[in-house]
Parts: structure tokens; sequence; C-alpha cells
């Protein structure tokens, strides 16, 4: 018989993310300013690092407890209840996770059915449509506009629930529009969500990242949505540890323990380097203000940059570390601006990839050295100016 490999169901329902055709073409180019990555560019800081090289080499590098180790939990549990205000007991309601990604994925896993809807946001980080897609669960996008922000709308929200919603995905602050969600909004949203007996799930991969005097605010700080609810965090993002893949998720513990026998014939656990890595990173917060800062200037830089420039708008992102453009003015298809760009020397994201809501936008990062981000200015400029 000759060889012949079919997809399964499960895996054709997935989607490639949009933003690959990007990463292709930008192949062709070697001298970008790119702008289109979601990545710190710090390394490690140093007292993780040297933290880790000493538990390494005093053996900590084996299996842990499937939700994490202890010492990590409880350190969890303490920064839930002191940043976040949740109260979470680090035993039972805390699991330790490879990234938000392995927390994200876990969580649709336990919450959605096939059959089910789960509504989410529209502009959306493109991974939640392949965590969706893999319960056999339908994606009902709620989209959200410009003019508001880009903050969801309660109302909007309960319009879309049917007898099949089986939840919520909200991530704020946002990736890609920088949209912070009010806390009354988001309280307005766990109204509609209790009234109707749904679940959450929260994504606050950029907790630490607003500026401009914009609050984070986590809806499961409520003990009573608490109880609906799964809230994850990651190391990712406010400590520059992309690599390391250390996450985590709390919520109510039936729910938490589905995701550890789900992560137990998965991944086991998150790499116990990395686990130690997390310990650490939460005995320095200073390290993480001193990522913050840098973002706030870069974000100050960004964005008076784009008001220069004619026909864009750089709206007000409040958070995480995007700004979501309208050049709707100049293109009716980002996809082709973005790549007309390239060849301009800078590399962006087209909004579409995020959902038809995002159609006539660009995603800039400004995770960014500030050399990267004035040299992608001077050159988005000059290729705006000299359309
Ligand atoms: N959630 C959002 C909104 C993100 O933008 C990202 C990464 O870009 C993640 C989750 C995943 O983060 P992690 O590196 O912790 O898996």
């Amino acid at each position: 018989m000759p060889y012949s490999f079919e997809c399964t169901d499960r895996m054709a329902r997935m989607p490639q993310s949009g933003i690959r055709e990007i990463f292709d073409a930008a192949q062709d180019y070697d001298d970008l300013a790119d702008l289109s990555i979601g990545e710190p560019d710090f390394a490690t800081p140093e007292p993780i690092a040297a933290a880790v090289a000493d538990a390494v080499g005093a053996g900590a590098s084996g299996y842990t407890q499937t939700a994490g180790r202890s010492d990590l939990r409880a350190a969890i549990a303490e920064k839930l209840a002191d940043a976040n205000g949740i109260h979470a007991d680090p035993e039972t309601e805390v699991i330790v996770t490879p990234g938000a990604m392995g927390a994200l994925f876990a969580a649709t896993q336990v919450v959605a059915d096939a059959g089910d809807e789960v509504l989410l946001p529209e502009p959306y980080w493109s991974n939640y449509h392949g965590h969706v897609a893999n319960t056999g669960a339908d994606l009902v996008t709620v989209p959200t506009a410009a003019a508001d922000d880009f903050v969801p709308d309660p109302e909007a929200i309960a319009r879309r629930i049917t007898d099949d919603t089986a939840g919520v995905i909200l991530n704020t602050p946002n990736n890609p529009t920088g949209a912070v969600v009010p806390p009354s909004t988001l309280r307005a949203i766990g109204e509609v969500l209790e009234a109707h007996d749904l679940w959450a799930i929260l994504d606050e991969t950029y907790e630490d990242l607003v500026y401009n005097g914009a609050v984070h605010h986590s809806l499961a700080s409520d003990d009573a949505f608490f109880e609906r609810s799964i809230t994850v965090h990651t190391f990712s993002k406010s400590y520059a540890m992309t690599g390391w893949r250390i996450g985590y998720a709390t919520g109510p513990a039936d729910v938490i323990e589905q995701m550890r026998v789900l992560q137990e014939h998965t991944v086991s656990c998150a790499a116990e380097p990395a686990q130690v890595a997390a310990v650490a990173a939460l005995d320095h917060p200073e390290v993480a203000s001193a990522i913050h800062e840098a973002f706030a200037r870069r974000r100050e830089l960004i964005l008076d940059r784009l008001a220069d420039i004619p026909d864009v708008d750089p709206g007000a992102p409040q958070g995480a570390f995007y700004v979501f453009a309208d050049v709707s003015a100049l293109t009716d298809d980002t996809t082709e601006f973005t790549k007309h760009l390239l060849s301009d020397g800078v590399a962006a994201v087209p909004g579409s990839v995020f959902g038809a809501a995002g159609e006539g936008f660009v995603r800039f990062s400004y995770a960014n050295d500030e050399t990267v981000i004035r040299t992608a200015m001077d050159r988005f400029e000059r290729a705006v100016e000299t359309r």
C-alpha cells in the first residue's frame, strides 16, 4: 500500500496562524526593522538566571508534581493575593503550566465540549481559535471597535449567548489592540456571565503592562466570580522569560484538578529549572518594574512618531506592548499593505490575522529596542509619504 497521510478531523479544524504568511514573506528580506514579534528583547534578568544555575547545580532538574513545585505554588498564591486580590489555595486551586499557552489550552479543553460555543471579543490573539477548535466547540466572535478603544460591550456579549454557550475568553490587557478593560466593564461582563451560568477564561498575560493611569483588574478577585473562572498568568512578558515556558492558572479546585489530569497526560509538568526561575522572579519584583518602565518609554516613542504620520491613527492603547494603528485611509487590504512594508524595510502584522474586525489595522509591537523602533518609524513615515 502506498503511504498516505490523512489529517484527523480534529486537526483539520485547527487553523494555521495568519501571522505565518508575513513571517514567511519576511524571510526574503535581510534588513528589516521588525516590529512584528510580541516578544520582549531583554535577556533573562541576572538574579533569575543566577538562581537557576545554583539550583540546577544542586539537582533541581527532575520531574515535579504535575501541578508544580509546592514552593512555587505557595509563592504564586501569595502574589495572586497581593497583586490580583485573588485568594487561592496553593494546594488545590493553582496549577503551574508551560507558559500561559499551556494553561489556556488546558482551560479551554476543560470548559468547552464538542457542540458548545465559546464567545471571544474580536480582534483576538489567534491561538484561542486553535484551542477552541481542538475541543470541537465553535468560536463565536463579538466584534469590538476602535471608537470604543476595543473594549468589549457587555450587552453585545449578552446578545451572542445561546443555549450552547459554554463561556467567554477575555484577554485584558489585550493582544493585539492594547485595550485594557476597565474594572466596571469587567464587572458588567461578569454579571452577564453569572446571569447565564457561564464560564470565563481570563487571559491576564499582560497584567503588569499598563500605562498612563490605566488599571488592570482581575475579575476573579470577586470570590463569587472566582467560582466560575480560570485566570491565566505568565512570566513570559513581565519578566522577559518567553523561552522558559512558565505560567500558571488559578480557579476552583475541581477545574484545576481536571487541568492537572490533562497536563499529566500531555507534558507531565512544567520544566523544573523554569519553575525555579519563576520562584526567583517572584522574589525580584524590581525586575518586572524595570521592564515595565522600558516599555512605557517605548510606548511614548512609538505613539509620538505615529501621531505625526499622515492618515495613520494609532488610537490610545493602554496596555500590553502593541499599537493597533488604523491605516484604513491608506489601504483596503492590510495583508498586501504589510507585504509592501517589508520591501520598505518594516515588518508589522496585518490586523486581519486577528479576525475580520482587525481589517484596516496594522499591529506594531514595541517590545523592541528604541533604535529599532526609530528606524521602523523613519521607514514607515517615508513609505506612507511617498505612496
Ligand atoms: N496570551 C496572549 C494574549 C499572548 O499574546 C501570548 C503570547 O504572545 C500568550 C498568551 C502566551 O504566552 P506564554 O509565552 O506565556 O505562553
